[in-house]
């Protein structure tokens, strides 16, 4: 028996004129995402793509693969009947066989989008439920909220049949929206922003700050872990790896204790800035959440905002702790951020950190130490590595 994929776009749909744009995008990213999953033919016939490999391509790993991409509002494995009633019985009876030992209530819904078929969708409807029934003595129908909604479209091409539709990941299909990058620590929220900002159609690169020896090889190995997380869905991450040690060392000795994280969180966003402009991003991204700790006080988030003079996504910016962990144990990055390896915005903290600083005194306190050559450097002296 045949079996496809049928994709249903969600927001795409309301694109209007765009919509074309955002498909192929979309198609790109799926195409790219099943490369090792055999050879797969998309066609978008209204607010369905239809996924259809050759003979020797692994549907269900592509059905699992397909999950994660965004922009897919909806999907489903379906098999593909003759157009004549009488595949359609087989076939459903079939083909859904587990789903409808399984299930307590069903019904059926029929779309004819071949207006030449010779029977009508109530038509269809009426007799497939008739032949479930028969077959299925212990199903019921129900109308409003079935355990099982059998779906017959009758295509041009053929006709397709399948049970529940699953969840997609929902959103826009990245690179849709342009690019960003995500300043990655290996803590919790940041992995959680980039996929939120992932999903409203940003390409990522990622931009990690590593502070050896005061922060070990684990902790950079622990952000690649999360990159490669969150790139499940995102498709690849170009991340890069900025050796911060001496400009942290330098802060250290020259600017005032209790401003320590000010100056280096403006310092990394400068940082970030070059690399990201370099790459052609339109956004920075953070992980930050109003009032979580000192530096992220409205008026300390204030100051690591001057910094940048790019747009600075924070899709955290609202959220609790609580619902924070909620998306990163949804998305699996949770168990990852928990381990214990030191980031090196830990280290050199104060022990009483400014919570309303004054941004002229920050600023003060950065030019006191003369960065912007350093800055520089680290930002042209950092590496990459790609993340698929
Ligand atoms: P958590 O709060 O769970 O420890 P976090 O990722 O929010 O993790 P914070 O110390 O709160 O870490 O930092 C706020 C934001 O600054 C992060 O979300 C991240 O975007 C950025 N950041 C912090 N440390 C680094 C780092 N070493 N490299 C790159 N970005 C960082
Ligand atoms: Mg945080």
């Amino acid at each position: 028996m045949k079996e496809i994929i049928l994709i249903k776009n969600g927001e795409l749909a309301l694109k209007g004129l765009n919509r074309k744009n955002f498909e192929s995008i979309m198609i790109k990213n799926m195409k790219r995402r099943l490369e090792d999953c055999g050879n797969f033919k998309f066609t978008a016939v209204q607010s369905t793509i239809t996924v259809e490999g050759d003979e020797n391509s692994d549907v269900s790993k592509a059905f699992e693969r397909l999950k994660y991409v965004f922009g897919i509002a909806g999907l489903s494995k379906a098999a593909v009947a003759e157009k004549d009633m009488q595949s359609i019985f087989d076939t459903t009876v079939e083909y859904l066989e587990d789903e409808l030992l399984l299930a307590k209530t069903f019904k059926v819904n029929a779309k004819r989008s071949d207006k030449s078929f010779p029977y009508g969708s109530p038509e269809i409807c009426a007799q497939t439920g008739g032949v479930i029934l028969s077959k299925f003595p212990h199903l019921k129908v129900d109308v409003h909220n079935p355990d099982l909604i059998v779906t017959v479209e009758v295509r041009d091409f053929g006709v397709y049949i399948h049970g529940n539709q699953l969840k997609g990941a929902g959103g826009m299909p990245v690179g849709s929206s342009g690019k960003a990058a995500i300043l990655m620590s290996g803590g919790i929220d940041s992995p959680v922003a980039g996929w939120m900002m992932a999903k409203r159609g940003l390409q990522l690169i990622g931009i990690h700050f590593a502070s050896p020896p005061y922060t070990s090889e684990l902790a950079e190995k622990k952000v690649r872990l999360l990159t490669e997380k969150v790139a499940k869905y995102s498709g690849r991450i170009k991340l890069y790896i900025v050796q911060f040690t001496e400009i942290q060392e330098k802060i250290k000795d020259v600017c005032p204790e209790d401003l320590f994280t000010l100056v280096m969180r403006r310092l990394m966003m400068k940082t970030a800035q070059i690399i990201a402009e370099k790459e052609d991003c339109g956004a920075l991204i953070t992980g930050e959440s109003l009032a979580q700790v000192a530096s992220q006080t409205l008026k300390a988030l204030a100051c690591t905002d001057e910094a940048a003079t790019l747009p600075v996504f924070r899709p955290c910016i609202g959220m609790d702790k609580s619902e924070i962990i909620e998306i990163s144990r949804k998305i699996d990055t949770f168990e990852t951020s928990i381990l214990p390896y030191e980031d090196c915005c830990t280290v050199f903290t104060p022990k009483h950190p400014k919570t309303k600083p004054n941004l002229e005194e920050v600023k003060k306190a950065e030019a006191d130490g003369d960065f912007d050559e350093l800055v520089k450097e680290a930002a042209q002296n950092a590496r990459f590595v790609l993340i698929d």
